[in-house]
């Protein structure tokens, strides 16, 4: 996927899902795309709707992947001790703290002004999540491993999260149909249930962040954990953590992905609604939700080769 640099600052810009603006994450520019990109990143988010309607055939499956990857670009960091990793990336985007690198099976992210603290707190946030001893799901999947991290020659750093090979960040499938959206909001209510389990929040759950694994059906929550905090513990912008914040990130995210003239009202009132007291509270709303939007039969139907993605109640 082509990226657009910032005019003002050269920070790489962030989309919206309908491809007529560009944001940029470092210094707030905000512009309306032109005809020509509109056009461009429009047909991308076509080509990756084809992904998640795939079924499961692996021959056109790996064709699917080869093409997208042909649309990859490079990035070579050279590091302190004068060796260079080179890398192939299919996306990536500027945040206030760092930039973001999507490559095959691996994020980077190269934090701007040095970034030794923010890599160590990521690190350090990620290594304490515990999850619930009846987890059957395997959550651990869905939360970031540290695969590494380089100190480069000019004093930065970037750390390198390992991810399967058929993960994408959320955002590079543009808008989605109500359906979509309504799977990938189970799965983030799950995430958010470790979260609070954990006492954690994550105050940038959101489009690219989230890494959806479209032939399983899974979310996962692997970026920006330096900005993970303990609830009610005030950050660095001098805001307290509320565990509301995952919720209403989890909104937010499903608000920006839906493009579905015929989403049922149901899952719009989800949407629009104040996050629960809890996210436990909140995933058994969204259960009624979910049956109020779809009905629990044919939603099943829909699902059934990965029936426990609604499978929830357990946990
Ligand atoms: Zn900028």
């Amino acid at each position: 996927m082509r990226k657009l640099n910032c005019s003002n600052c050269g920070a790489i810009m962030t989309l919206d899902a309908s491809a007529m603006t560009a944001e940029c994450r470092f210094c707030g520019t905000r512009y309306v795309l032109n005809r020509e990109d509109t056009d461009y990143y429009l047909d991308f988010y076509k080509q990756m709707s084809k992904f998640l309607a795939a079924g499961k055939d692996e021959h056109d499956r790996m064709m699917k992947t080869e093409a997208l990857w042909e649309t990859a670009d490079e990035q070579i960091f050279g590091c302190a001790d004068g060796r260079q990793i080179e890398i192939r990336y299919l996306y990536s985007a500027s945040f206030r703290e760092a930039d973001i690198y999507v490559a095959r099976r691996n994020i980077i992210y190269h934090f701007k002004n040095s970034g030794a603290e923010l890599s160590d707190r990521f690190r350090h946030v990620v290594s304490f999540i515990d999850y619930p001893s009846a987890d059957t799901k395997n959550l651990a999947d869905f939360f970031p491993k540290v695969s590494g991290g380089f100190e480069l020659d000019d004093g930065s750093f970037i750390l390198v999260i390992n991810k399967d090979a058929d993960e994408y960040p959320l955002r590079i499938f543009g808008k989605l149909t109500g359906r979509h959206v309504a799977w990938i909001i189970s799965r983030i209510e799950n995430l958010c249930c470790v979260l609070e389990y954990n006492g954690l929040v994550h105050p940038q759950i959101d489009p690219d962040t989230l890494f959806i694994n479209p032939y399983q059906h899974t979310v996962s929550l692997l970026g920006n954990w330096w900005a993970v905090s303990r609830k009610n513990a005030m950050n660095d912008d001098k805001v307290i953590m509320k565990t509301s914040m995952n919720l209403t990130g989890l909104r937010n995210t499903a608000r920006d992905i839906l493009g579905d003239d015929n989403a049922p009202a149901a899952l719009l009132e989800f949407i629009a609604s104040t996050p629960k007291e809890d996210a436990y509270e909140d995933f058994a709303y969204w259960d009624d939700m979910l049956i109020r939007a779809y009905g629990e039969r044919k939603f099943i139907t829909f699902e059934t080769d990965d029936a426990d993605i609604y499978g929830k109640k357990e946990d």
